[in-house]
């Protein structure tokens, strides 16, 4: 890792280092790009290591890129916008295999990728690397843009962007000052703000506490258009109880592999794989109608019966949500588990071209500061796709606008 002065200039610059962040990094040094790469505290510390469920491609006989791109219209209810969905799927079988090469093993049986059939998907489509994925993606990125001759620049925490002459001039809270940097060009890549809008609504959030929020209202204010900022996802499966787990993204591969959503009564009242929003909806209203019921500490909750897992299937493919579970006292094979939608996903954002372009010339977003891939309701496992088909792209515009 190198370190760099207080007013150091880059050709490409990008703010982030989440899966979108680091991807666009690598890209752009793989250009011939001096690079550099700003993130609020350490470079560790984001969502994307946080997923756990899996990544979308349609490597299935049964599928396409075309299907893959008509359940993502579906479930965002026709707010996606078509171009950027048709780049996310047409590119998403080369976007796993270029994580392949970078290091990223993906589980695999019978001889193919293991795919699961996750919420609003048509096809079995979700690539998992047990249940530890995003984990595993931003290890294999950050070890190779570590290795790369791209500096890394800690807890630098973007306060300001200015158009210069040289293109851009960001400015930096850090430990000894503000620091400002020029850069030719410039990838946001900051995610989203749903840890500090629960934090706001007295909610839970499965959101790391950096995704605030506060780089979209600076692109903004900066003159950025940004569309469906409204539109926050709710995860349907929100640990509730025990107090450990609450807040935890119960993954929704739980559901691909047997589990099913049930209420006080035992019955199961939705589709356990439908949208996100539709099943989050149902939840709330089976609440709402008194046939939900309450955990030990007295919040609203329904059951998942994770009892109808398989144990080999568990073992594959969630062997970290029952080593959680299992340590708080709590088997899911055994018996059920109290949920509740909590806040998750920030569907909207910046308003990006097919370069990941935002309305600012010479201003990249990606990753889920961007907005439209996902329209108003996104599906699992399009947004770990999202950072990387987008990081890609942002970092290879970034360095050749950079550079011409
Ligand atoms: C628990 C959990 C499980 C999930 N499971 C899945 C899944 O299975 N599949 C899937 O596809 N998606 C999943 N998601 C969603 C997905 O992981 C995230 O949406 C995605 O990884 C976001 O990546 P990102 O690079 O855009 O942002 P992040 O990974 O959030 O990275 C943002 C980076 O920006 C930095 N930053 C923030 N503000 C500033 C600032 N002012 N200045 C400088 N840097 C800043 C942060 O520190 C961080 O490094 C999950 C999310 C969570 C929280």
């Amino acid at each position: 890792m190198r370190l760099v002065p207080m007013h150091a200039s880059f050709d490409v610059l990008v703010i982030g280092s989440g899966a979108s962040g680091l991807a666009a990094a690598v890209a752009a040094d793989r250009f011939g790009a001096h690079v550099g790469l700003a993130t609020k505290t350490t470079v560790q510390a984001c969502n994307s290591a946080k997923a756990q469920g899996g990544i979308q491609a349609a490597f299935g006989d049964d599928d396409s890129p075309e299907i893959h791109a008509e359940d993502i219209m579906r479930s965002s209810h026709d707010t996606a916008d078509p171009r950027l969905v048709s780049v996310l799927t047409s590119e998403a079988p080369g976007a796993i295999h270029w994580l392949e090469e970078l290091g990223v093993e993906f589980t695999r049986s019978n001889g193919g990728y293991r795919l699961a059939r996750c919420g609003g998907a048509s096809r079995h489509r979700l690539l998992q690397v047990g249940d530890r994925t995003g984990h595993a993606i931003t290890k294999a990125l950050r070890e190779t843009y570590e290795a790369s001759t791209g500096a890394e620049l800690p807890h630098h925490a973007l306060v300001g962007l200015e158009p210069a002459s040289s293109g851009w001039t960001a400015s930096f809270q850090t430990k000894d000052g503000v620091a400002e940097i020029d850069s030719g060009s410039v990838v946001l890549a900051a995610g989203g703000r749903c840890y500090a809008e629960a934090e706001h609504r007295g909610e839970f959030s499965t959101n790391h506490p950096n995704a605030t929020g506060e780089v979209t209202r600076i692109a903004v204010e900066t003159g950025a258009q940004a569309r469906d900022l409204d539109a926050l996802q709710y995860h349907p499966n929100g640990g509730a109880w025990p107090a450990t787990m609450q807040g935890y993204s119960i993954p929704e591969t739980t559901r691909a592999y047997g589990a099913v959503l049930l209420n006080a009564d035992g019955e199961e009242f939705t589709d356990s794989l439908g949208p996100r929003d539709a099943v989050s909806q149902a939840i709330f209203d089976e609440v709402e109608k008194g046939k939900g019921v309450l955990t030990p500490d007295g919040r609203p909750a329904v059951w998942l019966d994770t009892t109808r897992i398989k144990p080999e299937d568990a073992e594959i493919s969630l062997p970290y949500m029952l080593r959680r579970y299992r340590s708080a006292g709590i088997d899911p094979l055994t018996e059920r588990i109290y949920t509740y939608p909590v806040l998750h996903y920030q569907n909207g954002g910046l308003v990006i071209d097919e370069d990941a372009e935002t309305t600012l010339e010479g201003v990249f977003a990606c990753g889920e500061i961007a907005g439209g891939t996902h329209g108003r309701n996104r599906m699992m496992g399009n947004s770990l796709l999202e950072c990387t088909v987008f990081g890609r792209r942002a970092g290879y515009a970034a360095a050749a606008r950079s550079s011409a």
